[in-house]
């Protein structure tokens, strides 16, 4: 069992072969200028994904749809979801982005009016300044408990699922308060509300996540099924991306600050912060000129591959370099700083001008 409102490190192969997740690489060949992170691997594994490939080729409307939940501060890792929904606006999706204040609430316990501060100051404005179009005709945002379609949807769907199913699935007790126990039919209506005859569905829609939202995700296409007849609904597509490493070699998480680039950090604070980075290099310097260094083992390189590095050739001429013991650490520490720096320079004169845009967002019809 997956717990998505835990933070635990997951082993990726065994997920794919418990849950049934195909890989991503099997479609990668069909799909026109891929993003790096797919084409790197780091988006690893796909549902029903041929789905959204064949739309995409075919010029056939599509939708993407992925939460925020606002319960904390954006750190690097999750620069990935939104370069993914910028890759995909480029590919003319609709693109919905629910923010889970309902589920910030269920389980979190963060107050509305929270949620709603933390979804401007930080996602809104970080989405805007990482590239995202929200002017695009196609661009749906909103709040989940403003969200009146969306709440009817959940409520009904929620007739055709009981309270052992979700204990099954999300391992619920009987002290689990009925909130929690309910968010997950919310994120469900989420996913399939674009799919109502209102908003042009039935149609292809594709879930972006990293592989702890599985359970919604296979909670959603259940249900999809189960109301086909109702809705013709068609059960949604998904994508899953490995979570970035931490500085410390853990997983990434706003919560634990010693892990995490902050998309709000200075470009001081971020230089600081990647040069304590752990990295895969050897004991010595005459080992590591001997041997070379462990790129796989590196949140340096890692940075290099997510993030910073899109050029394919200069990626690999990292990688052989440190593998050949060609450059030491602390010299690629200082080229990669110098890279983050700039980024942090650039983000942060972004997000200044973001800033205002997304205070009116939420207040848009
Ligand atoms: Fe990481 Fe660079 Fe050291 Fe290789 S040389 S282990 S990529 S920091």
């Amino acid at each position: 069992m997956i717990d998505p409102w835990s933070s635990a490190i997951i082993d990726y192969k065994k997920l794919r072969k418990q849950f049934g997740i195909k890989p991503f690489a099997d479609l990668l060949a069909d799909i026109n200028n891929p993003l790096p992170l797919m084409s790197r691997g780091v988006v690893f594994g796909q549902r029903d994904y041929g789905r959204i490939v064949k739309a995409m080729r075919e010029g056939n409307e599509f939708a993407v749809v992925t939460g925020m939940m606002p319960s904390g501060k954006m750190h690097i890792g999750h620069k990935m979801v939104v370069d993914q929904l910028i890759w995909y606006q480029e590919k003319g999706a609709e693109i919905y982005i629910p923010i889970a204040d309902m589920e910030s609430y269920a389980a979190r316990g963060v107050d509305f009016e929270t949620s709603r501060k933390l979804a401007i100051t930080e996602y809104i404005t970080n989405y805007i300044a990482l590239g995202l179009d929200f002017a695009d005709k196609n661009f749906h945002i909103y709040l989940q408990s403003e969200n009146k379609v969306v709440q009817d949807l959940a409520y009904k769907l929620s007739k055709k699922v009981n309270l052992s199913e979700l204990k099954a699935i999300y391992g619920f007790s009987n002290s689990t308060n009925l909130a929690h126990v309910y968010v997950p039919l919310i994120q469900v209506a989420d996913i399939l509300h674009p799919q109502l005859e209102e908003f042009g569905g039935p149609k292809p829609i594709v879930v972006p996540v990293g592989p702890d939202q599985d359970p919604h995700i296979r909670l959603t296409r259940d249900i999809a099924e189960r109301f086909k007849s109702a809705y013709n609904f068609i059960p949604p597509s998904a994508t899953y991306h490995r979570f970035i490493t931490g500085l410390t070699g853990d997983k990434m998480s706003s919560s634990k600050p010693k892990t995490a680039i902050f998309l709000s950090d200075s470009p001081e604070v971020a230089v600081k912060k990647i040069k304590t980075a752990k990295t895969g290099g050897k004991e010595t310097l005459e080992e590591q000129k001997e041997s070379g260094g462990n790129p796989e083992e590196c949140v340096v390189y890692e940075m290099l591959l997510y993030h910073l590095t899109p050029d394919d050739e200069k990626l690999k001429e990292a990688y052989n370099d440190c593998v050949e013991g060609k450059i030491m650490c602390g010299e690629c520490k200082q080229n990669t700083a110098d890279m983050v720096g700039k980024f942090f320079e650039n983000l942060s004169f972004k997000r200044e001008k973001a800033k205002d845009i997304a205070k009116n967002i939420l207040n848009q019809d």
